[in-house]
């Protein structure tokens, strides 16, 4: 596993595996858990022959708060060791690790190999819906994530690249970024990878204590009654109204005390991302939930 600092390297090293091998490339924030985990060894069971390259970077851009961001976990010593025994335990191969250092990363100056590969996040045109939803509670977020994949597709030029579709609305960003910039690759995503109590695995979790771990499980709890309400009402009618659901939603996250503030509840189209007033019999939806739970922000969904 060869562990790479320097972009202009890492864009070196890809060129030249790409001569020979295709590549597949899980971009994460590092403080590694089951859920890139399982990114990985679907990266692996997809296309086996692939190359596969992991990346470990902070963004800053994407935090709306700086303060968020300095309390994001940095572990880039025990994500590394984790790979290690992820390859051994799977008997698979992580081909290199890339692990970009701070600002400078962006830094047209300090690496003008990749200047062509760069975007300013004022330049940065996004659709509608990614002002909707996490993009109103996070401003500024989805540009911060636009503008480093952008670099990281540029440098490493992935054919594969993998998403977790715990990041519902970032996977949406992830294709419309792809259309527009990256026709060869080919986005691949992954189920919600959970704790045995439903809670999403997350690297926000770290900050939890065990107690406060346990009790976030009321987030699935709500998204699966939700669901399970929705079946048993389908018994008998074709559409129900979305604000019932969300209102038992809801409820249930309101009976727990370590929800600060609910961010937003919402049941949208899997189609489009629009949001509606009913849902219909043999129509696809997903429904989110955004929250600020003892101090840290936590958003799960299912689908529907
Ligand atoms: P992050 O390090 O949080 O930026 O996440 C890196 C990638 O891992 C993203 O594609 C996430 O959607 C994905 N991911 C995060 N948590 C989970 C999870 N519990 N299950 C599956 N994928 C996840």
């Amino acid at each position: 596993m060869k562990i790479i600092q320097c972009p202009e390297e890492m864009n070196e090293y890809a060129n030249a595996i790409k001569k020979i091998h295709k590549i597949s490339f899980i971009p994460t924030m590092g403080a590694l858990h089951k859920g890139h985990m399982s990114l990985l060894a679907k990266a692996y069971k997809e296309n086996p022959c692939t190359k596969i390259i992991v990346s470990l970077f902070v963004n800053p851009t994407q935090f709306t708060e700086k303060k968020d961001f300095e309390k994001y976990p940095h572990t880039i010593d025990a994500d590394i060791k984790k790979l290690v025994e992820f390859e051994k335990q799977e008997g698979l191969k992580i081909d290199a690790v890339f692990i970009p250092k701070g600002a400078t990363f962006y830094s047209d100056t300090e690496y003008p190999s990749l200047r062509a590969y760069t975007i300013e996040k004022q330049d940065i045109v996004l659709p509608k819906i990614f002002f909707e939803a996490e993009g109103k509670s996070r401003p500024g977020h989805f540009e911060g994530v636009f503008q480093v994949l952008f670099r990281l597709f540029h440098i490493i030029r992935p054919d594969f690249a993998i998403f977790g579709q715990k990041d519902f609305q970032q996977v949406l960003l992830v294709q419309y970024l792809q259309k527009q910039y990256f026709q060869f690759l080919q986005i691949i995503t992954g189920d919600i990878f959970r704790e045995p109590s439903g809670l999403a695995m997350s690297s926000r979790n770290m900050r939890l204590s065990k107690n406060e771990k346990e009790r976030a499980s009321v987030i699935y709890k709500a998204l699966r009654n939700a669901k399970l309400f929705i079946e048993k009402e389908y018994e008998t009618k074709n559409y129900i109204s979305v604000e019932t659901i969300l209102s038992l939603v809801k409820n249930i996250l309101l009976s727990e005390s370590f929800i600060e503030k609910i961010h937003s509840i919402e049941i949208r189209k899997r189609m489009d991302f629009y949001e509606c007033d009913r849902i219909e019999k043999n129509k696809k939806y997903v429904l989110l939930v955004s929250v600020q739970y003892a101090g840290i922000h936590l958003i799960d969904n299912i689908l529907l």
